[in-house]
């Protein structure tokens, strides 16, 4: 097959969970071979089970954080593994932690004893509860060390100091994509605001809205955040990136967005708010697009309506299997 990558062999660590299955496809789709690395601690064999025919992909079932083994020549290594969502990184402190930690240093020096580029997934959850309005790559962000949110946040903050002293130590090219909240088919209900709502909206549920519902998020669609991870990739940029969409909006709103864009009439019902939840967030993206030429394609409307449709469906689809 031709490929318009620069890139022949992918690993992609966490290519089982939500946004490394959309990397695993959009990288077999410009002809590059990719080797999943996953220990499906929080993602799904079926997010992946349509490429694993694909004589170009393999799995490798695996914690990233113990070490692992590729055979054969690699030129990209992305690490993505990682707990991601607030009640799994609750469940897997350690873990998270870990897989920031240790798992970071085996990416990268697999990324270095084979000579290939290194781009590490990290998030917008380095920048805390910001004090800085939007939030560019030059912010410090405001974290709290030691609060139930801190395992991902400072494993991601360790992993991105890693990953830079290391690139400057062995002269690996290294990337770093900071990833504000995405959202889209495949992504699980729980902890995640959009598919939460989404669920409930079609469960006929109450939308539960934690806190009083003014916090803003700026959610992008899961294959345009791919599709800038890509392009951090298929750069020689070596600082942070800010990946997502500009468009913001509060929890609220956003609530009232799924209920309409769903057809349904849900109530909302107002709940404690999460610990050290961030009152604002949306990513300055002008770096994005100044040294990648990337930028978001599809509008919040347009990706609420997809990933409200593919929920429908496999819901659908389970409900078929249920009756058989
Ligand atoms: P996800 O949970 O769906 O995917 C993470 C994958 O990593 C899962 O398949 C999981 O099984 C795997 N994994 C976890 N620990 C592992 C380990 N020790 N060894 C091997 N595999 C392991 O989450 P996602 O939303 O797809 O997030 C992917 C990456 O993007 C994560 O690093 C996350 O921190 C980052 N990110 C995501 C978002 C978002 O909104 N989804 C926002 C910011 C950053």
């Amino acid at each position: 097959m031709s490929t318009n990558s620069r890139f022949h062999r992918a690993v992609v660590t966490g290519g089982g969970g939500f946004l490394g299955s959309y990397v695993c496809e959009q990288l077999l789709d410009s002809g590059v071979e990719v080797v999943c690395v996953d220990n499906f601690s929080t993602g799904h064999r079926s997010y992946i089970s349509h490429l694993v025919g694909d004589s170009r992909f393999s799995l490798l079932e695996a914690d990233v954080s113990q070490g692992f083994e590729v055979t054969g020549s690699v030129d990209l290594v992305l690490h993505m593994a990682s707990p991601a969502s607030i009640p799994e990184f609750y469940r897997l402190p350690i873990e998270t932690m870990l897989v920031g930690g240790p798992g970071t240093y085996h990416c990268l020096q697999l990324a270095h004893r084979q000579g290939a580029r290194f781009v590490l997934a990290s998030t917008s959850e380095v920048y805390g509860d910001p004090l800085k309005h939007p939030q560019d790559e030059e912010y410090w962000g405001n974290v709290n060390p030691i609060g139930p949110r801190s395992v991902y946040d400072e494993a991601k903050r360790y992993a991105e100091a890693l990953t830079i002293a290391y690139g400057k130590q062995h002269g690996v090219s290294v990337g770093i994509a900071r990833i504000f909240n995405s959202y889209g088919p495949r992504m699980r209900p729980d902890g995640r605001v959009i598919s939460g709502f989404i669920a409930q909206a079609l469960d006929g549920l109450p939308l539960e809205i934690h806190g009083d519902g003014e916090q803003t998020r700026s959610p992008c669609y899961g294959e345009d955040t791919a599709r800038g991870i890509l392009a951090i990739a298929h750069s020689d940029y070596g600082l942070p990136v800010n990946i997502g969409n500009t468009q913001e909006v509060s929890i609220k709103d956003l609530a009232l967005m799924v209920c309409e864009v769903a057809g349904v009439d849900a109530e909302l019902k107002y709940i404690e708010a999460d610990a050290d939840d961030p009152r604002q967030r949306r990513p300055d993206i002008t770096r994005a697009k100044r040294e990648l030429g990337w930028a978001p394609r599809i509008s919040l409307r347009e990706g609420l309506r997809r990933t409200v449709e593919s929920a429908r469906r496999e819901r659908q689809a389970s409900d078929r299997e249920e009756e058989q």
